[in-house]
């Protein structure tokens, strides 16, 4: 009599375990495609759609004047605006010059920032910039990129956010929003945010720079996010390379 083989047994679809893990696993990210990088002409129209959308655009960081900014921006690393605007609101009321800082001393300003972010080093360094700023320009914010980033906590884009908003310069601030937009939509792609930065100052329109970096932050920060771009929504779509553009909300 011919030897049958026994049939195999069918392999089950998913065990109990597997399909509690891939049950309990979050979603995959959306794998995307590389965007293609703007041409200057393409790069001005999506700047200006998002002008038209909001032609006067601000930081959204409280502020007295070029001191008061510094040590806002200073604040602001890795934290959001509004927290900071809630420090400094108290801040400000005890201290708004840098003499009256370092008299407050790091424990007196620590009193104020303990809500936001990485604040110990925080308070450090508004003492020790407001220090330096007594001892090397005579109290007063230099407008000079060099003497802003010689300060303690004054990086490049603090230093670019104080000499445009405070002084009127055409600097480009790439912070976390801008550099996901320069990448997600092609106006300026870069490994790094000064790549980004000078991607964008050569691709924007001279008279639009000043104000670019604003408009860039605002989209990034309530319409482009970072979990998902709001394109449905989006004055810029028609400009965008984006290669997964989001054209309809999530269904609730
Ligand atoms: S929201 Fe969408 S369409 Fe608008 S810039 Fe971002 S990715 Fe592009």
């Amino acid at each position: 009599m011919p030897q049958t083989t026994p049939p195999r047994p069918k392999k089950s679809a998913a065990t109990p375990a597997r399909a509690a893990k891939a049950k309990a696993a979050p979603p995959a990210a959306p794998r995307t495609r590389r965007a293609k990088v703007m041409k200057a002409d393409q790069a001005a129209a999506f700047l200006r759609a998002l002008a038209a959308a909001n032609p006067a655009p601000e930081t959204e960081l409280h502020f007295r004047d070029a001191y008061t900014l510094l040590v806002a921006v200073a604040l602001s690393a890795q934290t959001t605006d509004v927290a900071v605007n809630k420090a400094t609101a108290t801040l400000f009321e005890e201290a708004a010059t840098p003499a009256a800082m370092v008299a407050l001393g790091v424990e007196g300003v620590a009193r104020h920032i303990r809500r936001i972010g990485l604040w110990q080093g925080k308070a450090r360094n508004v003492v020790a910039l407001s220090q330096l700023l007594l001892d090397r320009h005579g109290g007063v914010v230099p407008e000079d990129r060099k003497a802003l980033e010689a300060l303690p906590g004054v990086g490049r884009k603090t230093a670019n956010v104080v000499l445009n908003v405070a002084f009127g310069q055409e600097t480009m601030a790439v912070d976390t929003h801008i550099f996901r937009l320069g990448n997600r939509t092609g106006i300026a792609p870069g490994k790094t945010t000064r790549q980004v930065e000078d991607g964008l100052v050569k691709r924007c329109p001279p008279e639009m720079l000043r104000d670019a970096h604003h408009w860039l932050i605002l989209h990034g920060r309530y319409i482009c996010k970072a979990r998902m771009p709001e394109c449905w929504r989006c004055p810029a779509l028609a400009f965008c390379n984006h290669t997964a553009k989001v054209l309809a909300p999530p269904a609730r």
